[in-house]
């Protein structure tokens, strides 16, 4: 019941990762609404992605694209001009540059605080674990068994961890996203890497800033890792409309054209994959679902490795380090991951080949973002499920939503109220997780929790 609540706001936005401090931001700018923020890491406006304190986590997109708003494209490389880190680097360099993750999360922070209408936004440093829906809107309960009312509700919580499959139960494990655990290795320990996606990159950055000197073994099912940015990518327009009625097969063909076709005009291969970036959802949406499942089947490994791409001096560094064998990328199937003689025994069967087993001192588990909602760690989504708030997506990933990101029920129905954006619309617009849609995203779904409250 309301009256027991002890607090009330018009928005509450679960998760203050970058999406979650973007729909603070274009709430606030209108002015008029009382909002809290609920977010359990130490600052707002880092998440997964923007918490490394490393200087060798750079960003993977560079910094003339990374602007928090459409609205000003520039907001980013002018907030990085200003700051000490780029004295002496020449405004080109600076647009080209990818800067170091942790800068961008003090800017997005900064833009938060400095904001005029900052005081009436409140932060809560906890999880929430459940929701409940009353006449008036949601009921939040924090992890401390706290709550809070609120007339709306935008779900931003991200990118949330994966398991590591198939280890024992009593395994000790380091996980990918915990930067200081990483970073706590010791030099000598020989590692066995779970995942081979940005992940794992943070992971060999990390080992090699160190020194380290023990080997490094990654495992994934494909053996493919992210591939490199080219500089001077320019997308060419228009060609995607031949692509919206073809089949996976045909798609890819037509990509592999495009790619040819850029190389031999003396431009990157780069540069198709940017061609498309702006028709991913139309493109995704006109598939039916038995051509979806066979995209997740056999195409979406290497979609992401071209899509989503890594600095050039980043892969520059990954390649020096499996030159100098001090690190291998293994392609194979994960059999199990138990504790033997004080080490780790990772079993598994190479492709084409028969069952083996490595031993390392460490495992880390690189396998990155949990995409189904069946599988959501944590309190929230199991609860919000059991209630019928939330259902899965398509093909079970991410939530159902619409629009700009109502989520819908178990009914299929519209939550008055309820919103989300970021991963987990994946499995309704496919590419939701960078930061040039994610500003786009956030600018949409505050719009529509403002239209929403105003229609009250
Ligand atoms: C390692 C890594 C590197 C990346 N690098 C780039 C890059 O260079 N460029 C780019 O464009 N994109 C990058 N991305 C993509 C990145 O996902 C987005 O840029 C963006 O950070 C996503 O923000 P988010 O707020 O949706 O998610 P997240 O960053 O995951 O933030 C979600 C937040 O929600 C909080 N939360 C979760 N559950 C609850 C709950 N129940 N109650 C309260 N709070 C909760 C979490 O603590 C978390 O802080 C990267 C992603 C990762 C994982």
């Amino acid at each position: 019941m309301t009256a027991a609540v002890p607090g009330s706001v018009d928005v509450l936005v679960i998760g203050g990762g970058a999406c979650g401090a973007l729909v603070a931001l274009h709430l606030l700018e209108q002015g008029g609404l009382r909002i809290a923020l609920a977010e359990p890491r130490p600052a707002p406006a880092r998440g997964v992605a923007y918490s490394t304190p490393r200087v060798e986590h750079v960003l993977n997109v560079n910094a003339a694209r990374m602007s928090a708003f459409d609205a000003a494209p520039d907001d980013f490389l002018a907030w990085l001009r200003r700051q000490p880190e780029s004295v002496g680097i020449d405004d080109a360099a600076l647009a080209a540059q990818f800067a170091p993750r942790r800068l961008y999360g003090r800017y997005l922070q900064a833009r938060l605080d400095a904001h005029p209408a900052r005081a009436s936004l409140d932060l809560h440093a906890a999880a929430v674990v459940d929701l409940e829906r009353d006449r008036a809107g949601c009921v939040a309960t924090f992890a401390s068994a706290r709550r809070l009312h609120a007339r709306a509700v935008v779900l931003a919580i991200g990118n949330l961890p994966a398991a590591l499959p198939r280890a024992a139960p009593a395994i000790e494990t380091v996980d990918a996203w915990d930067y200081d655990a990483v970073a706590a290795i010791a030099p000598d320990a020989d590692i066995g890497i779970v995942g081979a996606g940005l992940s794992m990159v943070d992971v060999l950055l990390t080992l090699q800033a160190n020194g380290h000197r023990g080997r490094i073994r990654a495992l994934s099912r494909n053996g493919l890792m992210p591939l490199a940015h080219a500089p001077g990518t320019v997308p060419q327009p228009g060609g995607v409309d031949a692509m919206m009625p073809l089949g996976v097969r045909a798609r890819m063909c037509l990509l592999r054209q495009w790619a040819s076709d850029a190389v031999a005009q003396g431009r990157p291969w780069q540069d198709a994959l940017e061609r498309l970036r702006p028709h991913v959802r139309a493109l995704w949406q006109a598939w039916p679902e038995t051509e979806q499942r066979r995209f997740l089947r056999h195409a979406a490994r290497l979609w992401d490795i071209h899509r989503h791409r890594i600095a050039p001096g980043v892969a520059a560094i990954v390649d020096d380090m499996a030159a100098t064998g001090r690190f291998s990328l293994q392609a194979g199937r994960l059999s199990r991951i138990e504790a033997r003689a004080g080490r780790v025994c990772i079993d598994w069967t190479p492709r084409g080949g028969a069952p083996t087993s490595t031993i390392v001192d460490v495992v880390v588990n690189a396998t990155g973002m949990e995409k189904r909602l069946s599988h959501a760690p944590g309190r929230l989504l199991p609860a919000l499920r059991a209630r019928g708030l939330v259902a899965p997506g398509p093909l079970g990933l991410g939530l159902a939503t619409c629009g700009d990101g109502e989520v819908l029920d178990a009914n299929g129905d519209p939550v008055p109220g309820l919103w989300t954006l970021g991963a987990s619309r994946i499995g309704e617009l496919w590419e939701t997780i960078a930061m040039p849609e994610l500003r786009g995203q956030a600018a949409r779904v505050a719009a529509g929790v403002r239209q929403s409250l105003a229609g009250y």
